[in-house]
């Protein structure tokens, strides 16, 4: 795990002192909540997965509460420990980058679960297409030798698909806007109404409430 995550690490442009990681046995946290989770620097707190929440302490310490720090359960192939490690230090790059893109691509994790194939969509959500191609090209590049089209179909296949073309960090927010309009019946399903949600995603990045509603309605927005 020590020289993956280096090189994960490496291939994210991230310094060894600036992030952490705590592995876990099994395929993922006892809650279902997690097979990988993600917090930047700051406290962490209020999690309700027993797993993470004997480690809290350790997360929160001095030295650490200053650092990226991932959580990976690790009973999986070594290229998808590789492809969930950089899948997730590319969301720690994104939302550094970007503080607010946080709690947009929570919406749209917490819209999209009310999809019949949320699973699928799930996979469209632009944070989640940039960490997923970020993982991909890192697989690809660190296992040479590991057939990774031949692998597709199994739990972790998005980490391992055809990278894609580059999205560049700064349409993030823009593209996940487009997905929440895409989606706008489930968006109103989950917030309530067309209101609600502009509300909540006003408060989540003033002004992106506004553009998803003119955009549903079809004004461009200014
Ligand atoms: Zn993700």
């Amino acid at each position: 795990m020590k020289t993956l995550w280096r090189a994960a690490l490496a291939d994210a442009g991230i310094l060894p002192g600036e992030a952490l990681v705590y592995p876990f046995p099994g395929t993922q946290s006892s809650t279902e909540q997690f097979s990988a989770v993600t917090w930047l620097p700051g406290r962490v707190d209020g999690i309700q997965d027993p797993e993470v929440d004997a480690i809290v302490g350790e997360l929160n310490h001095s030295e650490s509460v200053r650092t990226t720090r991932v959580a990976v359960w690790i009973d999986r192939s070594e290229p998808d420990v590789a492809g969930l490690t950089r899948h997730e230090l590319q969301h720690a790059l994104q939302f550094a980058a970007e503080r607010r893109l946080a709690r947009l691509h929570e919406i749209a994790e917490d819209v999209v679960r009310l999809a019949a194939d949320s699973a699928e969509r799930y996979q469209l959500i632009p944070t989640e297409m940039d960490a997923n191609r970020a993982a991909s090209q890192f697989v690809r590049s660190y296992f040479p030798d590991v057939g990774v089209d031949e692998m597709i179909g199994d739990q972790d296949s998005a980490l391992r698909r055809d990278p894609g073309p580059e999205i560049p960090l700064e349409t993030l927010p823009e593209q996940m806007i487009l997905f929440l309009v895409d989606n706008g019946g489930l968006c109103e399903q989950w917030a309530g109404t067309k209101a609600d949600m502009r509300r909540r995603l006003n408060s989540a990045w003033p002004g992106a409430g506004d553009i998803w509603e003119a955009a549903l309605k079809g004004e461009s927005p200014t």
